[in-house]
């Protein structure tokens, strides 16, 4: 018998099936539950066990891990009768790993602990391929025992694991990360355009740019979609989109200024509004090329 804690995993999409499946390698016990019955079927196939609800999989799980799409999801399966609140145990941790405001973790935290339930906010960053090869970032608010708790657990799922400051910092990072990344796509994105119409060999162009200061875990992982014309995500626009109004709200309630990413935040929401919300963020290739009159 594994003296590891019991796991409940809710949200097995893009991120969540394959991190759950990193637990289950590293010797968990895994329940899952999520909307779609082929996840379920591909946790059970992994060694995990589905659960038919919430409420089955919290009930008897020492740590339950969030991984829903934005704040809305996050406070349904929380707050809802049959959510995780209402059927956890007291003493349970509940690590909330999605990108949503800082706000709804802070509430998330004060709420759960009238139930004595401990929270942790652990976005992450890394996409899909950092998900798969456990080497994620995990930026994480909240207690520093909580934290310890979790550390393990953490191990298993990333390579840079940081506590950052009390509830809701881990999600104020996040917001950090996700504006320094869309900035760094709409520059590749224009030096592909810029690279292409001046004739000169894209793939020697970006290799050898990934080698200097103009290099980027954003160039490296995204070189072969802009190469391909490859926008199967990844990453989905509808939540870059998301996290963008995550940012610019934050920082203009603590009087930051982001020119550049007020921007890129509305070429973000014009690739969303012309259809291609679901592709990958670097989609954002397409709207430089629309402005640029190149048929895409
Ligand atoms: P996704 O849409 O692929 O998966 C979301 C999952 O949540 C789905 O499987 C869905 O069934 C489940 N879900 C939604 N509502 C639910 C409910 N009420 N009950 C149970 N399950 C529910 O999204 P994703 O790409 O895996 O992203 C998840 C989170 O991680 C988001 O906050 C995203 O911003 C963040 N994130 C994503 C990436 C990425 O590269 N995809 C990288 C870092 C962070």
């Amino acid at each position: 018998m594994s003296n590891l804690p019991t796991i409940a995993w809710i949200g097995l999409g893009i991120m969540g099936s394959p991190m759950s499946e990193n637990l289950i390698k590293a010797g968990y016990s895994v329940t899952g539950f999520t909307l779609e019955r082929d996840k379920l079927d591909r946790l059970a196939a992994a060694g995990g066990t589905a659960a038919g609800s919430i409420a089955e999989a919290v009930r008897d799980a020492d740590v339950i891990v969030t991984m829903v799409p934005a704040s809305p999801q996050v406070e349904a399966i929380a707050y809802g009768e049959n959510g995780i609140l209402a059927h956890a145990r007291s003493g349970a941790l509940l690590i909330d790993m999605s990108s949503i405001t800082p706000q709804t973790s802070v509430d998330l935290a004060k709420n759960a602990a009238e139930k004595g339930i401990r929270v942790l906010d652990a976005p992450v960053s890394g996409g899909e391929a950092g998900a798969v090869e456990a080497v994620l970032s995990i930026m994480v608010g909240g207690e520093q025992a909580d934290f310890d708790e979790a550390k393990p657990l953490l191990d298993a799922l990333g390579k840079t694991i940081v506590l950052c400051g009390p509830h809701g910092s881990g999600q104020t990072v996040k917001a950090a990360n996700q504006l320094i990344v869309a900035v760094n796509i709409q520059a590749c994105a224009e030096a592909v355009v810029f690279l292409e119409k001046s004739g000169v060999d894209l793939a020697a162009a970006l290799d050898v740019l990934n080698g200097g200061l103009a290099g980027s875990t954003v160039l490296t992982r995204k070189k072969d979609n802009f190469l391909n014309r490859d926008f199967k995500p990844g990453f989905r626009i509808d939540l870059h989109h998301k996290d963008m109004g995550i940012v610019t709200d934050a920082a203009r309630d603590v009087g930051a200024a982001l020119p550049v990413g007020a921007i890129v935040a509305q070429l973000v929401a014009s690739l969303r509004a012309q259809g291609d919300g679901g592709l990958d963020h670097s989609a954002l290739l397409r709207s430089v090329e629309r402005l640029s009159g190149t048929e895409v």
